[in-house]
């Protein structure tokens, strides 16, 4: 069979471990999908009717990652393989765990357990089969996501499989089958139920997918958008003005789309570059007006990321380019804003700064910015750059102990002078002498703080 050559062959003598020791075991979930899909997968779960335990004494580096789902990691071979002993689930009365984990089941049962027809294929490598026993293969050729049995016990059972599914249907560009779509739509409410950590992995992923779109249409479709991001539902429908092609919510997920899928936190500033348009909204003679539309975003974007628990750095880097995302050169920019632009925007930030700019431009007018536009841009940072000019206070011909020496006291009011200092230097680079600045500090202070 062509597939069993996108194996790795660690796989098969793992499998003949098992079997040596009389116990069975099959690569299981998403590996056999991706690779009927023609893929070759990364990861493999097997299933197995070993005990955790078991498993334990059957390699030397196992790690009990989940054992009390019966789950353990198992280091081989360079390989990290997850390994799940055949389980069946009772109740679930919470909607996020079963009440009681069963070991002593079938194979049968265990795929059973499972949440949509094509994550329950398994792979028996001595019969060279797929074991498929809810048509999970029909599923694939049709693109489609179903979920095995009845599709409204089987998410109120465990909700996350609701975003589960949007987020399938957005990596794999696959439809969700009507059944499964219906139940999705009456029990979108219950994702409030799961942890915002997992929630959040869910949106991670449906980010890092070919076209983002596809899983957050599903999202809004089904109702998950409502609960899961209210902001982003807010913004469906508002309508912007005559330079735009869409309304906000499309034009969020156009310069999502836009982006690579390699570059998740530039996909998810994009996705949230506009969230505060519909709260900046004025009409100003006529005008549709969204004025400081950034700084609201950056905000909203803020409270979303904080509820979703993403880290701090990933939400500095998220906030700083939303924040600057309305900065736009125009070749009557002066040397001192191309100066302030630098100072602003870091050499390090400054890709990421011009992959949203390029697809928030797209996502406005459908057309791609001119590349000569951003060369002049470039060109005359490089000019900017060769003059060695100050951007930061680092640069500056004084410090603290400067403006110390000639009795300024070291209160909050020195950190600002020392601000001042560097807008004067960045407007005029002629301006970065000790002699100058401390002259303008003199003067400044005589004439603005008369308090200090
Ligand atoms: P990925 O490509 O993201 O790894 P996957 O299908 O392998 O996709 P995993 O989260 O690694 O997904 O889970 C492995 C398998 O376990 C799934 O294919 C599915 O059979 C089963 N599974 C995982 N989570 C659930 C769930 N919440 N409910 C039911 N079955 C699940
Ligand atoms: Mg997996």
């Amino acid at each position: 069979m062509f597939l069993f050559q996108k194996i790795p062959s660690a796989v098969f003598s793992f499998v003949t471990e098992f079997e040596k020791n009389g116990f069975a075991c099959y690569p299981v979930g998403g590996a056999v999908r991706d690779l009927l899909l023609g893929k070759r997968p990364t990861d493999f779960d097997f299933t197995t009717d070993a005990r955790p335990e078991a498993v334990m004494k059957l390699f030397r580096s196992v790690i009990p990652t989940g054992i009390r789902h019966g789950t353990v990691t198992v280091l081989y071979r360079h390989h990290s393989f997850e390994v799940t002993s055949y389980r069946s689930e009772e109740s679930y009365s919470d909607g996020r765990h079963p009440d009681r984990v069963s070991f002593d089941c079938t194979l049968e049962e265990d795929l059973k357990r499972r949440d949509f027809t094509i994550n329950a294929l398994a792979l028996d490598i001595a019969g060279k089969r797929i074991i498929d026993l809810f048509d999970g293969r029909s599923d694939l050729k049709n693109k489609r996501i179903r979920c095995i049995g009845n599709p409204e016990e089987r998410f109120r059972e465990d909700a996350l499989r609701l975003m589960r599914a949007a987020r399938f249907a957005s990596r794999l560009s696959f439809t969700i089958e009507e059944k499964t779509f219906e139940a999705m739509k009456r029990l979108a409410p219950s994702v409030s139920r799961i942890s915002v950590e997992r929630i959040r992995e869910e949106i991670m992923k449906i980010i890092t997918s070919p076209r983002p779109s596809v899983g957050f249409e599903m999202m809004r479709e089904t109702g998950l958008t409502k609960t899961v991001l209210p902001e982003l539902e807010n913004c469906v429908g508002f309508e912007q003005n005559e330079f735009h092609r869409f309304d906000v919510y499309r034009h969020l997920l156009a310069a999502c789309d836009y982006l690579p899928a390699e570059k998740p936190q530039i996909r998810l500033a994009a996705l949230l570059h506009d969230i505060g348009k519909p709260a900046s909204f004025a009409l100003r003679d006529g005008r549709r007006t969204f004025y400081g539309h950034e700084i609201k975003s950056a905000d909203m974007a803020d409270r979303i990321m904080h509820r979703l628990k993403f880290s701090n750095s990933e939400i500095e880097t998220v906030l700083f380019l939303i924040r600057n995302h309305m900065i736009h050169y125009t070749p009557e920019w002066s040397d001192s804003a191309v100066r302030r632009f630098m100072a602003a925007v870091p050499p390090e930030k400054r890709p990421d700064f011009f992959a949203l700019k390029e697809a928030d431009a797209f996502a406005h007018e459908g057309t791609r910015p001119n590349p000569l536009f951003q060369k002049e841009f470039l060109d005359r940072i490089a000019a900017c750059e060769a003059q060695n000019a100050a951007l930061s206070l680092k640069d500056l011909a004084v410090n603290g102990n400067d403006l110390a020496s000639i009795g300024f006291p070291k209160t909050p009011q020195m950190g600002r002078m020392l601000k001042i200092l560097l807008e004067a230097v960045l407007d005029d680079p002629q301006m970065n002498t000790k002699e100058k600045l401390l002259n303008l500090a003199v003067n400044y202070r005589k004439e603005f703080m008369p308090e200090n």
